[in-house]
């Protein structure tokens, strides 16, 4: 059986198709129409199946077209915040690289929660009603997409103005259920994982930071003519990043005990690319706010390896072309079981 490896057009469609191609697989995408001229300048997709929503992938005739091909759909962030996690679980009836369920856990902000609780992880402190707010707050909405219609706060007061003003200008809509997290001052961070159940092994590849709009644009203004800005926190691209070598051993340890918390709370547990998104505080430490339970976009900046993959692997490694690897392996042991749910 020739398997196929596909994803979606969006997020880090090129990364994972580049990477397929590489592993010796046909690549398929999952394309908008209004996206096909982008795509069809990449040699290395073989394939494509146009929609006009992502959510079409799950449709009786798109899924059986994938499993005609033998596809494993590669899930990203567009997966889960266009079809949503819980759609993936019920009808994509496509082999998915990776836990489906760890989809939900990440798109769930109460699991999510727990889990990087039972992973020892240090969490910001919450706030169940804009009532209790008493220091510097983010206010964010569930299921967000990068960042959008995230607010500041600092007292029951400004969370009320300042809801208002996204409400009007219809960021936020009315009604919207929020989270309130205490805000961490410092330098924002995030580490990309891999773990292969085939070997046991948790493997550190990257780290990156974003940089969004409005909040990184804010230091280009003199502070005081800020008065009446606020920050946004939309997510444009992602720089690089290598961090202190004496960091590194904490940075190993809260992944492997991430992957033993998730394999505790939520069987089978973690496969496959994950991501730890935090920040170091004043005192050197990490805090974490989030975690994607899949690969992310800060991936997309090493397309030929990161500064940490050459410790790892001989020649160049994308988290791409990492995926396609353990997807090969697998198919080759007849384990595809062990990396695909
Ligand atoms: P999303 O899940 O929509 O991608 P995140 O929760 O990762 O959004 O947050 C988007 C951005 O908001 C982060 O990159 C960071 O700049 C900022 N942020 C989120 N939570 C916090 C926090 N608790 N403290 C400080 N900054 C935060």
């Amino acid at each position: 059986m020739m398997i196929e490896v596909a994803t979606l057009g969006s997020h880090c469609a090129l990364q994972v198709l580049k990477g397929a191609k590489e592993e010796g697989f046909t690549t398929i995408l999952v394309c908008q129409r209004k996206r096909e001229s982008l795509y069809r300048r990449f040699g290395f997709i073989d394939e494509y199946i146009f929609v006009d929503s992502f959510k079409e992938v799950t449709s009786t005739d798109n899924v059986s077209a994938l499993n005609e091909r033998h596809a494993v759909i590669v899930p990203h962030g567009t997966l889960v915040s266009e079809v949503g996690a819980k759609n993936v679980i019920e009808d994509l009836g496509v082999p998915v690289f990776g836990s489906r369920r760890m989809l939900l856990w990440e798109s769930d902000r109460e699991l999510k929660e727990r889990l990087m609780r039972e992973a020892g992880l240090r969490t910001p402190k919450t706030f169940s009603s804009p009532d209790e707010i008493d220091r510097l707050v983010i206010v964010k909405l569930h299921g967000a997409k990068g960042g959008l219609g995230y607010f500041l706060a600092e007292s029951p007061k400004s969370y009320y103005e300042n809801l208002e003003k996204l409400t009007m200008s219809r960021k936020v809509g009315g009604g919207a259920p929020l989270y309130i997290q205490e805000y961490v001052v410092g330098v924002p961070v995030y580490f990309e994982y891999f773990y292969s159940p085939l070997s046991g092994e948790l493997e550190f590849h990257s780290i990156d930071r974003r940089y969004e709009t409005t909040v990184d644009g804010l230091g280009r203004v003199p502070a005081r003519m800020q008065g009446s800005l606020r920050p946004s926190y939309v997510v444009v691209g992602n720089t690089p990043l290598v961090i202190r070598e004496s960091l590194l051993e904490q940075v190993f340890k809260m992944g492997e005990d991430f992957v033993s918390a998730a394999a505790r709370l939520a069987p089978p547990g973690m496969i496959g690319p994950f991501c730890i998104e935090g920040v170091y505080d004043e005192n050197t430490e990490f805090v974490a706010f989030e975690f994607s339970a899949r690969i992310v976009a800060g991936t997309n900046l090493y397309t030929q390896g990161s500064p940490y993959t050459p410790f790892l692997f001989d020649g160049p490694m994308s988290m791409g072309r990492r995926i396609a690897v353990e997807i090969r392996k697998a198919a080759a042991k007849g384990s595809l079981s062990k990396v695909t749910t």
